[in-house]
């Protein structure tokens, strides 16, 4: 074209636009003067409009291509250049069309002569409703500025599209400009709970109604407003105090900041506003950029450096949409956050008390954003694929953080079904949090400690909510995982310090780090392992390296100056093992010592049975382990073995079966005789029928996730722990897969409260 090269030629191309789409006339008739005009000002020999129409990419405007094939021509999904266009979401511009190994032959369209090809994708909101195509006889690729142009084109067609400018084309209605209907995903669960509200994007779109602009100028203003606001919170955010609250490093701000300041940022937005578009609407075309850049970048440095952009991006909509750059500002009250993937620390950007759920679209890090999602309560559901070009926002969605399932727009009845399930959880929850203070005795007077799986401060508060009597696990790795760089000595010293005081007279016992296996560190890029769940991970990283294990018990020791200390190891499969970590110990506790640091009141050093191997030597950790804690995740997963993470195999056992109590039994009673005090900490201790069955086995410490407490205790004070030893004694030498029906009816039977 004479000048789509340049920012004049762009807004004389969308002006003419505006005046197609503003004279009024038949719909087919605007498409058709869009072609013509696209055409003759990009000189192009042709310009054709693609819609997607249920399976087929069907012609529905040219020029240039023989005009009975409009309406005709059909390409299935995947099928052909379009079609591909279509599938990547992706431009395609390419100088030799008819030997591309996708080229699809159509002769009713007359397209042989041409050989230069650019197709750009129609897409809103993550949705492609089309493609947008010019081609040229003459074997040429097609300038950058050409493409910019097309795709500006394309953004105005998808936002008619969407808002429903081509209301009487015929054959439209099928092409579905705003998902309406309800929809149903299966993903994976990730943090229990249930909500049922309103979405927000994580990742917002330009208004519709906003992408071309009425006056530049004021658009220009309207960004430099918004630019300036991201700016100044980052340098705010510089200059409170990064990484207490949020995990957010110094370094990553800083890297924000010096990207947000990049003068070729601000130039590319202004060229689009320049251009005609509106600010939002730039910013969107630019992080489409990005976004296709990171998609085709493997190199892990540049894909972490697109996303800061890209998040960016997102801080600069939000801006522009009047909501500020600390991003919850105006949430509606039932907001549920959709994301394609949120690090741990912009999901605590948000706050518990502004989000009633989280949906994401992929899972990569999503064990992270777990992690807080837990902590924070928020039921979140993940590996969703699709999920972002099914939503808008405002929509009405459900989370089912039970089933791992989300619900899209759906019909009132299914509401009112899981409006029910919710007000029954509330009723649940209202029960337990009745007998937080009540001590978990059983019927026949055993008394039971119940504790809480920890990992985060904000864990802490949970210890009152559900009444734990202490904290039995606390799993150190998770302030490593939720931060974007390695925690310094001093940032682990104020966590365990923070922990200590909320949970006051109340026992801790801090695990030392267990990473490795599937606790990956963003920030490290670890050496691939054939078997990562029987490699070099937990404890063994400590032993071989143990700069970072010393620096840890370091944080620990200062952390707990005048109180009591407890720490174990995880993953110990040799007492040998055992006896080198509890060294660095005593090596640590010295070194304090010597600079006259205050000590810790008292140290309990423990170890963690999760090797089958160590559950056979608990006799050898007499007199030299204080405590002993069985995390019976890793431990049934090494016992019988099946991947924990696997759900294909994960489930193929019960840990109610008698060769799994037996082994439980066993260590119970070599732990007594050896007079090591014992528990329990893996999942299992937070169900309550698994509880009852280590009652039963003699168990009277159990630690567990919050949701577990109240569950459990409510069992517990119904039962009676030796009519369930009765039961379960004989089955223990009995040939059954599993004791869980016994049980089960022995319960139902005495009115014990399952
Ligand atoms: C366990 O293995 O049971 C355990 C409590 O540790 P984690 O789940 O953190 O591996
Ligand atoms: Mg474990």
């Amino acid at each position: 074209m004479a000048g789509p090269a340049n920012v004049g030629g762009s807004r004389i191309l969308l002006r003419k636009l505006r005046e197609i789409m503003e004279t009024g006339g038949a719909a087919q008739e605007r498409l058709d003067r869009l072609v013509h005009m696209v055409a003759s000002t990009m000189v192009a020999d042709v310009c054709s409009i693609y819609l997607t129409r249920g399976a087929v990419h069907e012609l529905f405007a040219t020029e240039g291509l023989k005009s009975e094939a409009v309406h005709r021509t059909r390409l299935k999904h995947g099928e052909g250049l379009v079609g591909l266009v279509a599938e990547t979401a992706q431009p395609l511009n390419i100088a030799d069309a008819p030997h591309h190994e996708r080229f699809s032959y159509r002769p009713e369209t007359g397209e042989d002569p041409y050989n230069a090809f650019l197709g750009v994708p129609i897409v809103r909101s993550e949705r492609t409703f089309g493609v947008l195509v010019v081609q040229n006889r003459a074997s040429r690729v097609y300038g950058d500025d050409e493409v910019e142009a097309l795709q500006t084109i394309a953004m105005v067609l998808a936002e008619m599209v969407a808002s429903g400018a081509f209301g009487d084309l015929s054959g439209l209605a099928e092409v579905e400009a705003r998902a309406s209907r309800p929809e149903f995903l299966q993903g994976r669960a990730f943090s229990d709970g249930l909500a049922i509200g309103t979405v927000v994007l994580h990742e917002p779109h330009a208004p519709l109604g906003r992408v071309i602009a009425d006056d530049p100028v004021r658009e220009e203003e309207r960004l430099n407003a918004a630019l300036l606001q991201v700016r100044k919170t980052l340098e705010e955010m510089l200059e409170g105090d990064p990484g207490r609250i949020s995990g957010v490093s110094r370094e990553v701000l800083e890297m924000f900041l010096m990207l947000a300041n990049d003068p070729s940022w601000e130039t590319k937005l202004k060229h689009g506003v320049r251009a005609g578009l509106s600010a939002d609407a730039a910013v969107e075309r630019v992080r489409g950029e990005h976004r296709a850049k990171f998609n085709n970048t493997r190199d892990p440095y540049l894909r972490e450096r697109l996303h800061d952009l890209e998040d960016l991006d997102n801080r600069l909509l939000r801006a522009l949409a009047g909501v500020d750059g600390a991003p919850a500002q105006e949430l509606p009250a039932d907001a549920v956050l959709v994301a394609r993937e949120l690090g741990p620390a912009e999901l605590l950007d948000y706050g518990a008390e502004r989000l009633k759920g989280l949906a994401l679209e992929e899972g990569g890090a999503t064990a992270h954003a777990a992690i807080v999602a837990r902590a924070l309560g928020i039921p979140m559901v993940g590996l969703l694929p699709g999920l972002l070009s099914r939503v808008e926002a405002g929509d009405a969605i459900v989370v089912d953080g039970e089933r791992g399932e989300v619900r899209l727009r759906p019909e009132d009845a299914v509401t009112a079904a899981y409006r029910q399930r919710l007000e029954l959880r509330t009723a649940r929850a209202a029960e337990f949090a009745r007998l937080k203070d009540t001590p978990a005795v059983t019927r026949d007077g055993a008394r039971v400690a119940l504790l809480l799986n920890a990992g985060l401060a904000l864990d802490a508060h949970h210890l009152d909510d559900a009444g734990a009597e202490g904290i039995g696990l606390f799993r150190t790795e998770f302030q490593f995982m939720v931060s974007e760089t390695l925690p310094r000595l001093e940032s682990q010293t104020l966590l365990y310090r923070d922990v200590l005081e909320t949970a006051g007279e109340r026992p801790v016992t801090f695990r030392t780090l267990d990473l490795g296996g599937d606790k990956v560190l963003p920030y490290v890029t670890a050496e691939r392992e054939e078997n990562p769940a029987l490699g070099w991970r937990a404890v063994r990283i400590g032993l071989d390296r143990p700069a970072l294990l010393r620096y840890q018990l370091r944080a620990l020791i200062s952390a707990a100056a005048g109180r009591r200390l407890r720490v174990m190891f995880p993953l110990v499969t040799m007492v040998s093992e055992f006896d080198a970590a509890r060294a660095l110990v005593d090596r640590e506790l010295e070194w304090a010592r010597v600079r006259n640091h205050q000590l810790p009141a008292h140290v309990e050093i423990g170890v963690m049975v999760e090797a089958p191997a160590l559950a056979f030597s608990i006799p050898d950790l007499k007199g030299k382990a204080d405590f002993i804690s069985i995390g019976t995740n890793d431990l049934m997963q090494y016992f019988f073995a099946a991947d924990r993470g696997n759900a294909r195999v994960s489930d193929r056992y019960d840990i109610l079966s008698p060769p799994a109590l037996r082994l439980l039994k066993r260590v119970r009673e070599n732990a007594d005789a050896a007079s090591i005090q014992v528990s329990i900490c893996g999942e299992a201790a937070g169900k309550p029928l698994e509880a009852l069955a280590f009652v039963a086995l003699g168990y009277r410490r159990l630690s567990m996730p919050a949701s577990g407490i109240g569950p459990v205790k409510r069992l517990l004070l119904s039962a009676d722990a030796s009519a369930a030893g009765a039961v379960l004694q004989p089955m223990l030498s009995s040939g059954v897969s599993s004791i869980r029906g016994e049980l089960t009816s022995i319960a139902a039977k005495q009115g014990w409260a399952l």
